[in-house]
Formats: C-alpha cells, sequence, structure tokens
C-alpha cells in the first residue's frame, strides 16, 4: 500500500493551478495575487504631521527644555483633509492635526504631550525637535511606478491596505475552485429526513460543504445518488463537468455495490492512486478525469473528512496558487494511555491534549472508530502515530496537532 507521503507528493505533482481572474477587492483577501502590480501613486502623497501637536521651525526652539520653554505664536490651527495654505515665519507656530498637510517652512512637529497652552495664541515648547521630527514625507513609503506586490503574493489585509490607499479596487487573482460534492448509498437520508429502518442519515454531504466553506471553496452539493450503476454514472458525468474537482464520498472501496472507481474510470478517469496505508481512510482514490482532479473519500465519516484534510486540502491550496500547508504535526506531547496501534498503516488518532506542568499530555481516546462521529467531536487534537509502529506506550511522546 501506498505510504501517505507519497500520495500527498503525487497529488500536489498532479493538480493544476487555476488560471486567474480579474476580482473586485472586496473578494480578493486571503486569495494568491497572479500578476505584478505597480504604484499609481506617491505615497504618503504629500508631507503630513505624524502627530497631533505643533509645526515649527527648529532652529526657533534650539534649547527648550521643561525649565527653558520657548514661547512661539500660534498663527492657526490645521485639520486632517484641509490645506495647509500658510507659510510659517520665525516665531510662530501652528496647531496641526495627525495627517494634516505640513505648513511651508515648518521644518519639525512637537508633539502636543511636549507643549504647554497656558493661553490659546501662545504655545510653550518644553523640549527642542529635532529636524523633520514627526513629519511623514510625501512619497517615503511608496513612490508612483514603484513594484509595490508581484505576482505570487497572498493578499492579507495589508495588501488590501496597499492597494486601497492606491484606488485599485481591481487585480487578477487566481481563481478559488469550484468542488462538486456528491454522496453516494443506497442507505443514505438527508439529515432533513426522518430516520427509516437501514437507513441513516448523510452527514458527509454536510461536513465537507462545512470544512471547504471554511476554506472559502464554494461547493456544488450534487446530493445523493444511490448505488445504481446508471444513476451514478450519470450523476458523476454532471458533477465533474461542471466543476474543477470532484470529491465522491462512498463506494470506493470493495463491496460488491462499490461502483466508484470503475465508474469513473469507464468515464475517462485516469487513476493516480488507490489505497493508501493510513487509518482511518485506506480507501481513498485520487484521479484526474480530463486534467481535473478527481477524490473518492471513504464514506466513513471520520475517515472522510480525515482525507479531506490531510489530502484535499492541500490539492485545493495548490490549484489556488498556494504553497500548500498541509496540516504539520509539529506540536509534541506525552501519551497517558497505552494504544495499540495498526503497525502497517499511519494511524490519525483522535486524542484530548491538556497542557500539564511538564508540557502537553496526551489522552487517546478509545475505543476510536471511522464512523464514530461522538468520538470524534471528544477530540480536541489528531495524533500521529507512524507507520512501523505497533504498541503505542504510555509516557512516550507522540505528535499532534490541533483539531480546528
Ligand atoms: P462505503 O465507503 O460506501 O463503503 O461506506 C462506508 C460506510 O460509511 C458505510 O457504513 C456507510 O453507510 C457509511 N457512509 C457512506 N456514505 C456516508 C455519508 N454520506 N454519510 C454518513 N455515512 C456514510
Ligand atoms: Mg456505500
Amino acid at each position: 500500500m501506498l505510504a501517505p507521503e507519497k500520495a500527498l507528493r503525487s497529488i500536489l505533482e498532479n493538480v493544476p493551478i487555476l488560471p486567474p481572474e480579474p476580482t473586485a477587492l472586496s473578494d480578493c483577501a486571503g486569495r494568491i495575487l497572479a500578476e505584478d502590480i505597480r504604484a499609481r501613486e506617491d505615497l504618503p502623497p504629500f508631507d503630513n504631521s505624524a502627530m497631533d501637536g505643533f509645526a515649527v521651525i527648529t532652529e526657533e526652539c534650539r534649547g527648550a527644555s521643561q525649565r527653558t520653554p520657548v514661547r512661539l505664536k500660534v498663527k492657526k490651527t490645521l485639520r486632517a483633509g484641509s490645506l495647509a495654505e500658510t507659510e510659517l515665519r520665525p516665531g510662530e507656530a501652528i496647531r496641526i492635526m495627525t495627517g494634516a498637510p505640513l505648513p511651508g517652512g515648518a521644518d519639525a512637529v512637537v508633539m502636543k504631550e511636549a507643549t504647554s497652552c497656558e493661553e490659546p495664541a501662545t504655545v510653550r515648547i518644553l523640549q527642542a525637535p529635532e529636524l523633520g521630527e514627526h513629519i511623514r514625507r510625501h512619497g517615503e513609503d511608496v513612490g508612483a511606478g514603484d513594484l509595490i506586490l508581484t505576482k505570487g503574493t497572498r493578499i492579507r489585509p495589508y495588501e488590501i491596505a496597499l492597494l486601497a490607499a492606491q484606488g485599485i479596487l481591481r487585480v487578477r487573482v487566481v481563481r478559488r475552485a469550484r468542488v462538486a460534492l456528491l454522496a453516494t448509498g443506497d442507505e443514505l437520508l438527508e439529515p432533513s429526513r426522518p430516520l427509516t429502518p437501514g437507513k441513516i442519515r448523510n452527514s458527509n454531504g454536510f461536513a465537507l460543504a462545512a470544512a471547504l466553506s471554511r476554506w472559502n471553496i464554494s461547493c456544488v452539493y450534487a446530493g445523493i445518488v444511490p448505488d445504481d450503476p446508471v444513476l451514478m454514472r450519470k450523476a458523476l458525468e454532471k458533477s465533474i463537468s461542471e466543476a474543477d474537482v470532484l470529491l465522491v464520498s462512498g463506494g470506493v472501496s470493495a463491496g460488491d455495490f462499490d461502483y466508484t472507481k470503475t465508474l469513473l474510470e469507464a468515464l475517462g478517469l485516469r487513476t493516480v492512486f488507490w489505497k493508501v496505508a493510513i487509518k482511518p481512510g485506506k480507501p481513498l482514490l485520487f484521479g484526474l478525469w480530463r486534467g481535473k482532479p478527481v477524490f473518492g473519500l471513504p464514506g466513513n465519516p471520520v475517515a472522510a473528512m480525515v482525507c479531506l484534510e490531510e489530502f484535499v486540502r492541500p490539492a485545493l491550496e495548490k490549484m489556488q496558487g498556494f504553497s500548500p500547508a498541509y496540516p504539520s504535526y509539529h506540536l509534541r506531547g506525552r501519551l497517558e494511555n497505552d494504544y495499540p496501534k495498526d503497525k502497517l498503516r499511519q494511524q490519525y488518532l483522535f486524542c484530548e491534549v491538556s497542557e500539564g506542568p511538564k508540557g502537553f499530555q496526551v489522552r487517546l481516546i478509545r475505543p476510536q472508530g471511522s464512523a464514530m462521529l461522538g468520538m470524534a467531536c471528544k477530540a480536541n487534537a489528531l495524533a500521529l502515530g507512524p507507520i512501523g509502529v505497533g504498541l503505542l506506550r504510555r509516557s512516550t511522546e507522540i505528535s499532534f496537532r490541533w483539531l480546528k
């Protein structure tokens, strides 16, 4: 059986990066820029004050201190958004607010806290300013024509702010993946329906769609299709042709009515791998249909979620232009209990992690199983049991990650 690292590597080698699309700035956060951006304008666009205080001529304030204040005549008040319009002359100060344009002649701003005003028309400067102090110079941050953002940049709110400050309201970013989601199984009922004998509710539909929505990915939910080759074939073909990625839950194991793989292959799927040495999630299927990634996820809901997080999410990130940040198990804790793990498979173990005096303590939940949703909801972390290790022993170290 394929090792999970190899499975992930071949997924990342095979998934395409989606094309760019011009996008409104309001929809760009968290996405990848697909073009270089040059500044249209200087930032700041004019010299202005970085403080609420007084615009002064430094020469006039030389030697000013608490004990030897310098008295200046307050000529006027400049608010942010106004025009400077005045020239400062020796013996004068101008009361200035943060962001207001610096008046001509001024070469420093003394912050309000370093002044005192006994009468409105006079200010006492209590601290000699440095030349240029508290002045934000025209173009000191960005010059028109500068390369301000490069292709491949992840757009955070900082980048949004820079683009907004430049009046750039539309940029090309990598398109978001559209994912089609199909649940298979004769036994499935939508969760809104009353339970009838032999049936269970389709929890995967809601769960997978919820995870995708948290990752900002739009999902087309194609509903439940029974284990019927004719109906399934139709549903599979329709779903994949309408999306960039197809996720099929169920029907991917070795049962007599598990048609997912054979039908997808009959439709032209090139299977890249089927079955990975993991638990839960062994029957995971990955292939390409006309270049589009297709994942056959195990029907068992805990296994489906683990496969989604471990294998599908990195693929979606790569498609959307990211360097995929697959779940990393970089935290370490000490096991509080023994656990007999499957030696031949990498096991994702649901656990309760708490912080003790000597670091993290990891309690593996027992029993655990790929269909046990109640069990999964008790866990706050997932620990990694490597291939080759059988019994996990109490008080040894184990890697884990938080379940978010
Ligand atoms: P399968 O992968 O189709 O063999 O299904 C494995 C197990 O997962 C069976 O017990 C199914 O009833 C269950 N299962 C399949 N699909 C779903 C689903 N969408 N929601 C919840 N359980 C499912
Ligand atoms: Mg099934």
